[in-house]
């Protein structure tokens, strides 16, 4: 079981290098979260063995176990954010990729403990426009992104999103490169921010990702298996 999860990290971490020699993206310019919800801490544990430290979550009370067990690794919450629930992640994450009204933002500032360094934070773009799904709009970003920077326990890094599940690569091309676009010109106006995060591509769409500026991919089911909601 664990020789299986560290072959398929193995293979995801291949495919990531190919597709940064393909795309003209610099070596060691992407990386890679190792996606571990629903999965038990054996599974992680059999990640660490072979260096990997970067992992995300997506359910609260989960993610504080886990972090209670290795507190050492490098956490992000990746996952939706109720408001009463931003004090365990302001304590315990070191990123929050799905910071998706500014209220979160708010609350995560204030209830960041004193002598942590800034929360590195995600603003997560409904890119597709669909209405079932959170994230800002993206004429919406910049205001936001002025306002986040003024919170002194928050480091504003860049932009996630989800993207519509597409029907083949241009497809999935197209939400990720207005993805970049918006974060351009985000940089271009408001140099002093220096956004310098894309987190972008799943196990179905790395490759695209890579291809339209991704320096975050997260994956879940391509190295710890299918996930077992029952
Ligand atoms: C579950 C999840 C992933 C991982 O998806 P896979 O398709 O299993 O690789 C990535 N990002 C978010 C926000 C998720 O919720």
């Amino acid at each position: 079981m664990n020789n299986s999860i560290i072959d398929r990290y193995q293979q995801v971490q291949e495919r990531i290098k190919q597709a940064c020699i393909k795309y003209n993206r610099q070596p060691g310019s992407v990386a890679l979260l190792a996606v571990s919800k629903t999965k038990p801490i054996e599974d992680i544990k059999a990640l660490t063995k072979v260096g990997h430290t970067q992992f995300g979550e997506n359910y609260v009370q989960e993610c504080m176990d886990k972090i209670e067990q290795l507190p050492q690794l490098e956490w992000h919450f990746i996952g939706p954010i109720q408001s009463n629930k931003t004090k365990h992640i302001a304590a315990n994450l070191s990123w929050v990729h799905s910071v998706d009204r500014l209220k979160i933002a708010q609350r995560l500032n204030d209830q960041r403990p004193e002598g942590l360094a800034p929360l590195n934070i995600l603003l997560e773009v409904n890119i597709s426009g669909e209405e079932s799904k959170a994230g800002f709009k993206a004429v919406d970003v910049e205001q936001t992104a002025l306002e986040i920077a003024q919170m002194p326990n928050l480091k504003l890094r860049g932009l996630m999103a989800i993207p519509q599940k597409a029907q083949n690569f241009e497809q999935q091309c197209q939400p990720f490169a207005a993805m970049q676009t918006l974060l351009n010109e985000l940089n271009q106006k408001h140099p002093t921010w220096q956004l310098d995060t894309l987190s972008m591509g799943m196990s179905a769409d790395l490759e695209a990702a890579i291809k339209e500026g991704a320096t975050i991919v997260r994956i879940g089911t391509d190295i710890f298996g299918a996930r077992d909601y029952s």
